[in-house]
């Protein structure tokens, strides 16, 4: 056996076992957010922060840092796909390189306390019992940026490079910049149009049981394997698991379907790239994606450009009708316009597409303010308010519709938000190239959805972590990632009905 061989089983053997950890971490991570009792918060910490710290020793073992090192002076006798792995290994070996174990662990426990103590905080609506965790966990935060900035990187750079590697956080600052520019001034042209047609429902009434057998079936219906997954409920809605086990989850509101019905739509999205990944990356090693951004373009795309589009609408009223979900009253065009009502609103997840981005617009100020000192932490509740006026004209009746909505700075995610702008506007680039090979409003017309499916497997899925998402984007759509496609999207949509 050659030399690179022989180190590629090594390699092999060392990220199997590390894959393993990162499964079981995956799946009793889901219990914690599905099923386990409330009582069960500290031993869970405890679980996982011992996984975090096997991982750690384990990726950071200067026995595997050796082997990457021989792989990449023996590249030339490597295939592509075997070069594609070694270089994303040895950039989490960076990252864990220079992060000491004691900040890891720390960060763990902190991370599994501020969830906890996050959820508490929402339902008493009190921002007071959540900031001394939230002071703890941005410390933590900053700590950690300091050890992984690089050159002339700034500590909120180095948390965006997290979710958006090789992607400078100037280049998002550039293009939220100009889709604040070009979407700030549609905002009141779309509310004027709407007006046209007044809107006739306020709700979606339907009992959890019924909407949960329709999630069900529509996650089937567009593609999702339910062999290699399972669909739950939690507070805040997400995708988990790894590999053959892709774990959806929902909450239900029975005043209105449609928020778990399209919030399930979104999850399924993820789920469907997990399980793309798992059965078609060339290598288990690159079966993850290489951006987050990219991952929730994969969400948005089912949730929005299908979900919301007219003649889906149309499509669904008959299914729903035929399972007796919705009466003969019921119509396309009425649940196309319910849908699609643009609205400033107070919750980003349930925010429709046009104001969705500017509910990240104001997490995106806020973190950089967090990150550069401009706003401590006892302040968020008051600048939250300050910002949700500048954008969105409203303000925050109480802090559980506001500062305490979204999971994410409980469990250290800052720098996350801007992903999810960027996935609406890679979704939009990337529809603009599908409808060139499948025409999307007949598809969804009768209800074809295996062919949308097939296609982004083939174009994204099938890539795993082998290019980032710079290069997937441009050779999936012929572009660098912009504002244009989207904006086109917007004004089809909303001014041209
Ligand atoms: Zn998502």
């Amino acid at each position: 056996m050659s030399k690179p061989e022989q180190l590629w089983i090594q390699f092999e053997k060392h990220f199997h076992t590390l894959n393993q950890i990162r499964g079981i971490t995956e799946i009793i991570g889901w219990d914690q957010r599905t099923q386990m009792p409330d009582g069960a918060a500290e031993q869970r910490g405890e679980q996982l922060s011992y996984l975090e710290e096997t991982y750690h020793r384990l990726i950071t073992e200067p026995a595997f840092s050796a082997t990457l090192g021989e792989l990449e002076a023996q590249a030339s006798a490597l295939s592509p796909v075997q070069r594609g792995a070694v270089r994303l290994f040895r950039r989490k070996v960076r990252e864990r390189d220079r992060i000491p174990a004691e900040l890891a662990k720390a960060s763990v426990e902190a991370h599994s306390r501020g969830y906890a103590i996050w959820i508490q905080a929402r339902a008493q609506n009190d921002f007071s019992l959540f900031q001394p965790e939230l002071e703890k966990i941005l410390e933590l935060r900053k700590q950690t940026a300091d050890c992984l900035k690089e050159g002339k990187q700034t500590r909120y750079e180095a948390m965006t490079q997290l979710f958006e590697p090789e992607w400078p956080l100037e280049n998002t600052a550039r293009i939220l910049g100009s889709l604040r520019d070009r979407l700030v001034p549609l905002l009141p042209k779309i509310m004027e149009q709407q007006k046209k047609v007044p809107l006739q429902d306020r709700g979606l009434p339907l009992s959890a049981e019924k909407q949960a057998k329709l999630n069900l079936w529509i996650a089937e219906r567009i593609g999702f394997d339910f062999k290699m997954g399972r669909l739950d409920i939690s507070p805040h809605p997400f995708c988990g698991g790894s590999g053959a086990d892709v774990r959806l989850t929902t909450r239900y509101n029975e005043k209105d379907w449609s928020q778990s019905f399209y919030g399930v739509m979104h999850e399924t999205g993820h789920g469907l790239y997990e399980q793309g990944m798992e059965l078609l990356a060339p290598h288990r090693a690159l079966r993850e994606t290489p951006s987050m951004g990219l991952h929730e373009s994969q969400s948005r795309f089912w949730e929005n450009q299908i979900g919301r589009h007219p003649e889906f609408c149309v499509w669904l009223v008959k299914q729903m009708q035929e399972m007796k979900l919705l009466d003969s009253a019921w119509s396309g065009p009425r649940l196309a316009r319910y849908v699609n009502r643009v609205e400033p609103s107070y919750i980003r997840v349930e925010a429709d597409e046009v104001t969705y981005q500017l509910h990240i617009l104001l997490r995106f100020e806020l973190e950089q303010a967090l990150f550069d000192g401009s706003v401590a932490v006892r302040d968020l509740p008051g600048a939250w308010n300050e910002l949700l006026k500048k954008y969105l004209g409203l303000a925050a009746p109480a802090v559980s519709q506001g500062v305490l909505q979204d999971v994410h700075w409980s469990d250290g995610s800052f720098g996350y938000f801007p992903s999810y702008a960027l996935g609406n506007l890679i979704s939009a680039q990337i529809a603009e190239k599908i409808e060139r090979d499948i025409p999307i409003a007949e598809s969804v017309r009768k209800g074809e959805f295996l062919p949308l499916r097939d296609w982004l497997r083939s174009h994204v899925h099938q890539q795993g972590a082998s290019q980032s998402m710079a290069e997937i984007v441009k050779q999936v759509s012929g572009a660098e990632l912009g504002v244009g496609a989207f904006i086109r999207y917007v004004e089809a949509k909303f001014l041209c009905r």
